[in-house]
């Protein structure tokens, strides 16, 4: 069966993905699958762009198809930050709730409600063309973290029509409805082709 690497570390990740990209003819393996730990610099301004880079670099490597994504979270009223920051907005190691607790400051000089959206680029690479796919889910980040299943910005994040975080949806909810699961998704169709 052909292979197809995933360029991400992330086990709970990988396993999501692996669960999106059901049907397709292709074996998935992570980063972790087959030893690669070095740091991949994301210097794009855009979350394709970092995915492309992060793609590219391992295509490069092994010279075998590779997947990546990107993705973050962008408040409105903050001109889209903290986007391709998402994972370092207080600082290079920030941990979640840092980071949680910037982003309430930074808003809380703006009116509610405080809209917003996750945002996730994936891309297939495989030597000649990249395929880019775009999920979004949108809605509004709120200033008390409710919530402790997921992670990152999770337990701020309401997404329209629902009346809880997605910290608080339960992950089988949340992963039908995500940015992910949506860009995925849209991948999945292009690799069913394959
Ligand atoms: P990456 O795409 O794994 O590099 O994620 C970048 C950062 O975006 C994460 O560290 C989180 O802070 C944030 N993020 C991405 N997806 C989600 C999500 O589904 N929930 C909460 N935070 C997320």
């Amino acid at each position: 069966m052909r292979e197809i690497l995933f360029a991400s570390k992330n086990e709970g990740k990988v396993k999501e993905v692996k669960h999106i990209l059901n049907g397709i003819n292709a074996k998935i393996l992570s980063l972790n699958d087959i030893g690669f730990n070095d740091e991949i610099h994301e210097s794009e301004y855009t979350f394709e762009g970092n995915a492309k880079i992060k793609a590219k670099i391992i295509y490069d490597r092994y010279k075998l198809p590779t997947i990546a994504d990107d993705s973050g979270i962008v408040a409105m009223q903050l001109g889209n930050e903290p986007g391709v920051c998402s994972a370092r907005y207080a600082s290079e190691n920030a941990t979640d709730e840092q980071n949680n607790i910037k982003l309430i400051e930074r808003l809380s000089s703006f009116p509610e409600p405080h809209k917003g959206k996750f945002v996730c680029a994936a891309v297939y690479y495989f030597g000649a063309d990249f395929i880019v796919a775009m999920g979004e889910i949108v809605g509004s980040i709120i200033k008390e973290p409710r919530g402790t299943n997921g992670f990152g910005y999770d337990p701020l994040f309401l997404p329209d029509g629902y009346d809880k975080t997605t910290a608080e949806l339960p992950p089988e909810i949340k992963n039908k409805i995500s940015h992910r699961f949506r860009a995925f998704n849209q991948l999945r169709k292009y690799l069913l082709e394959l």
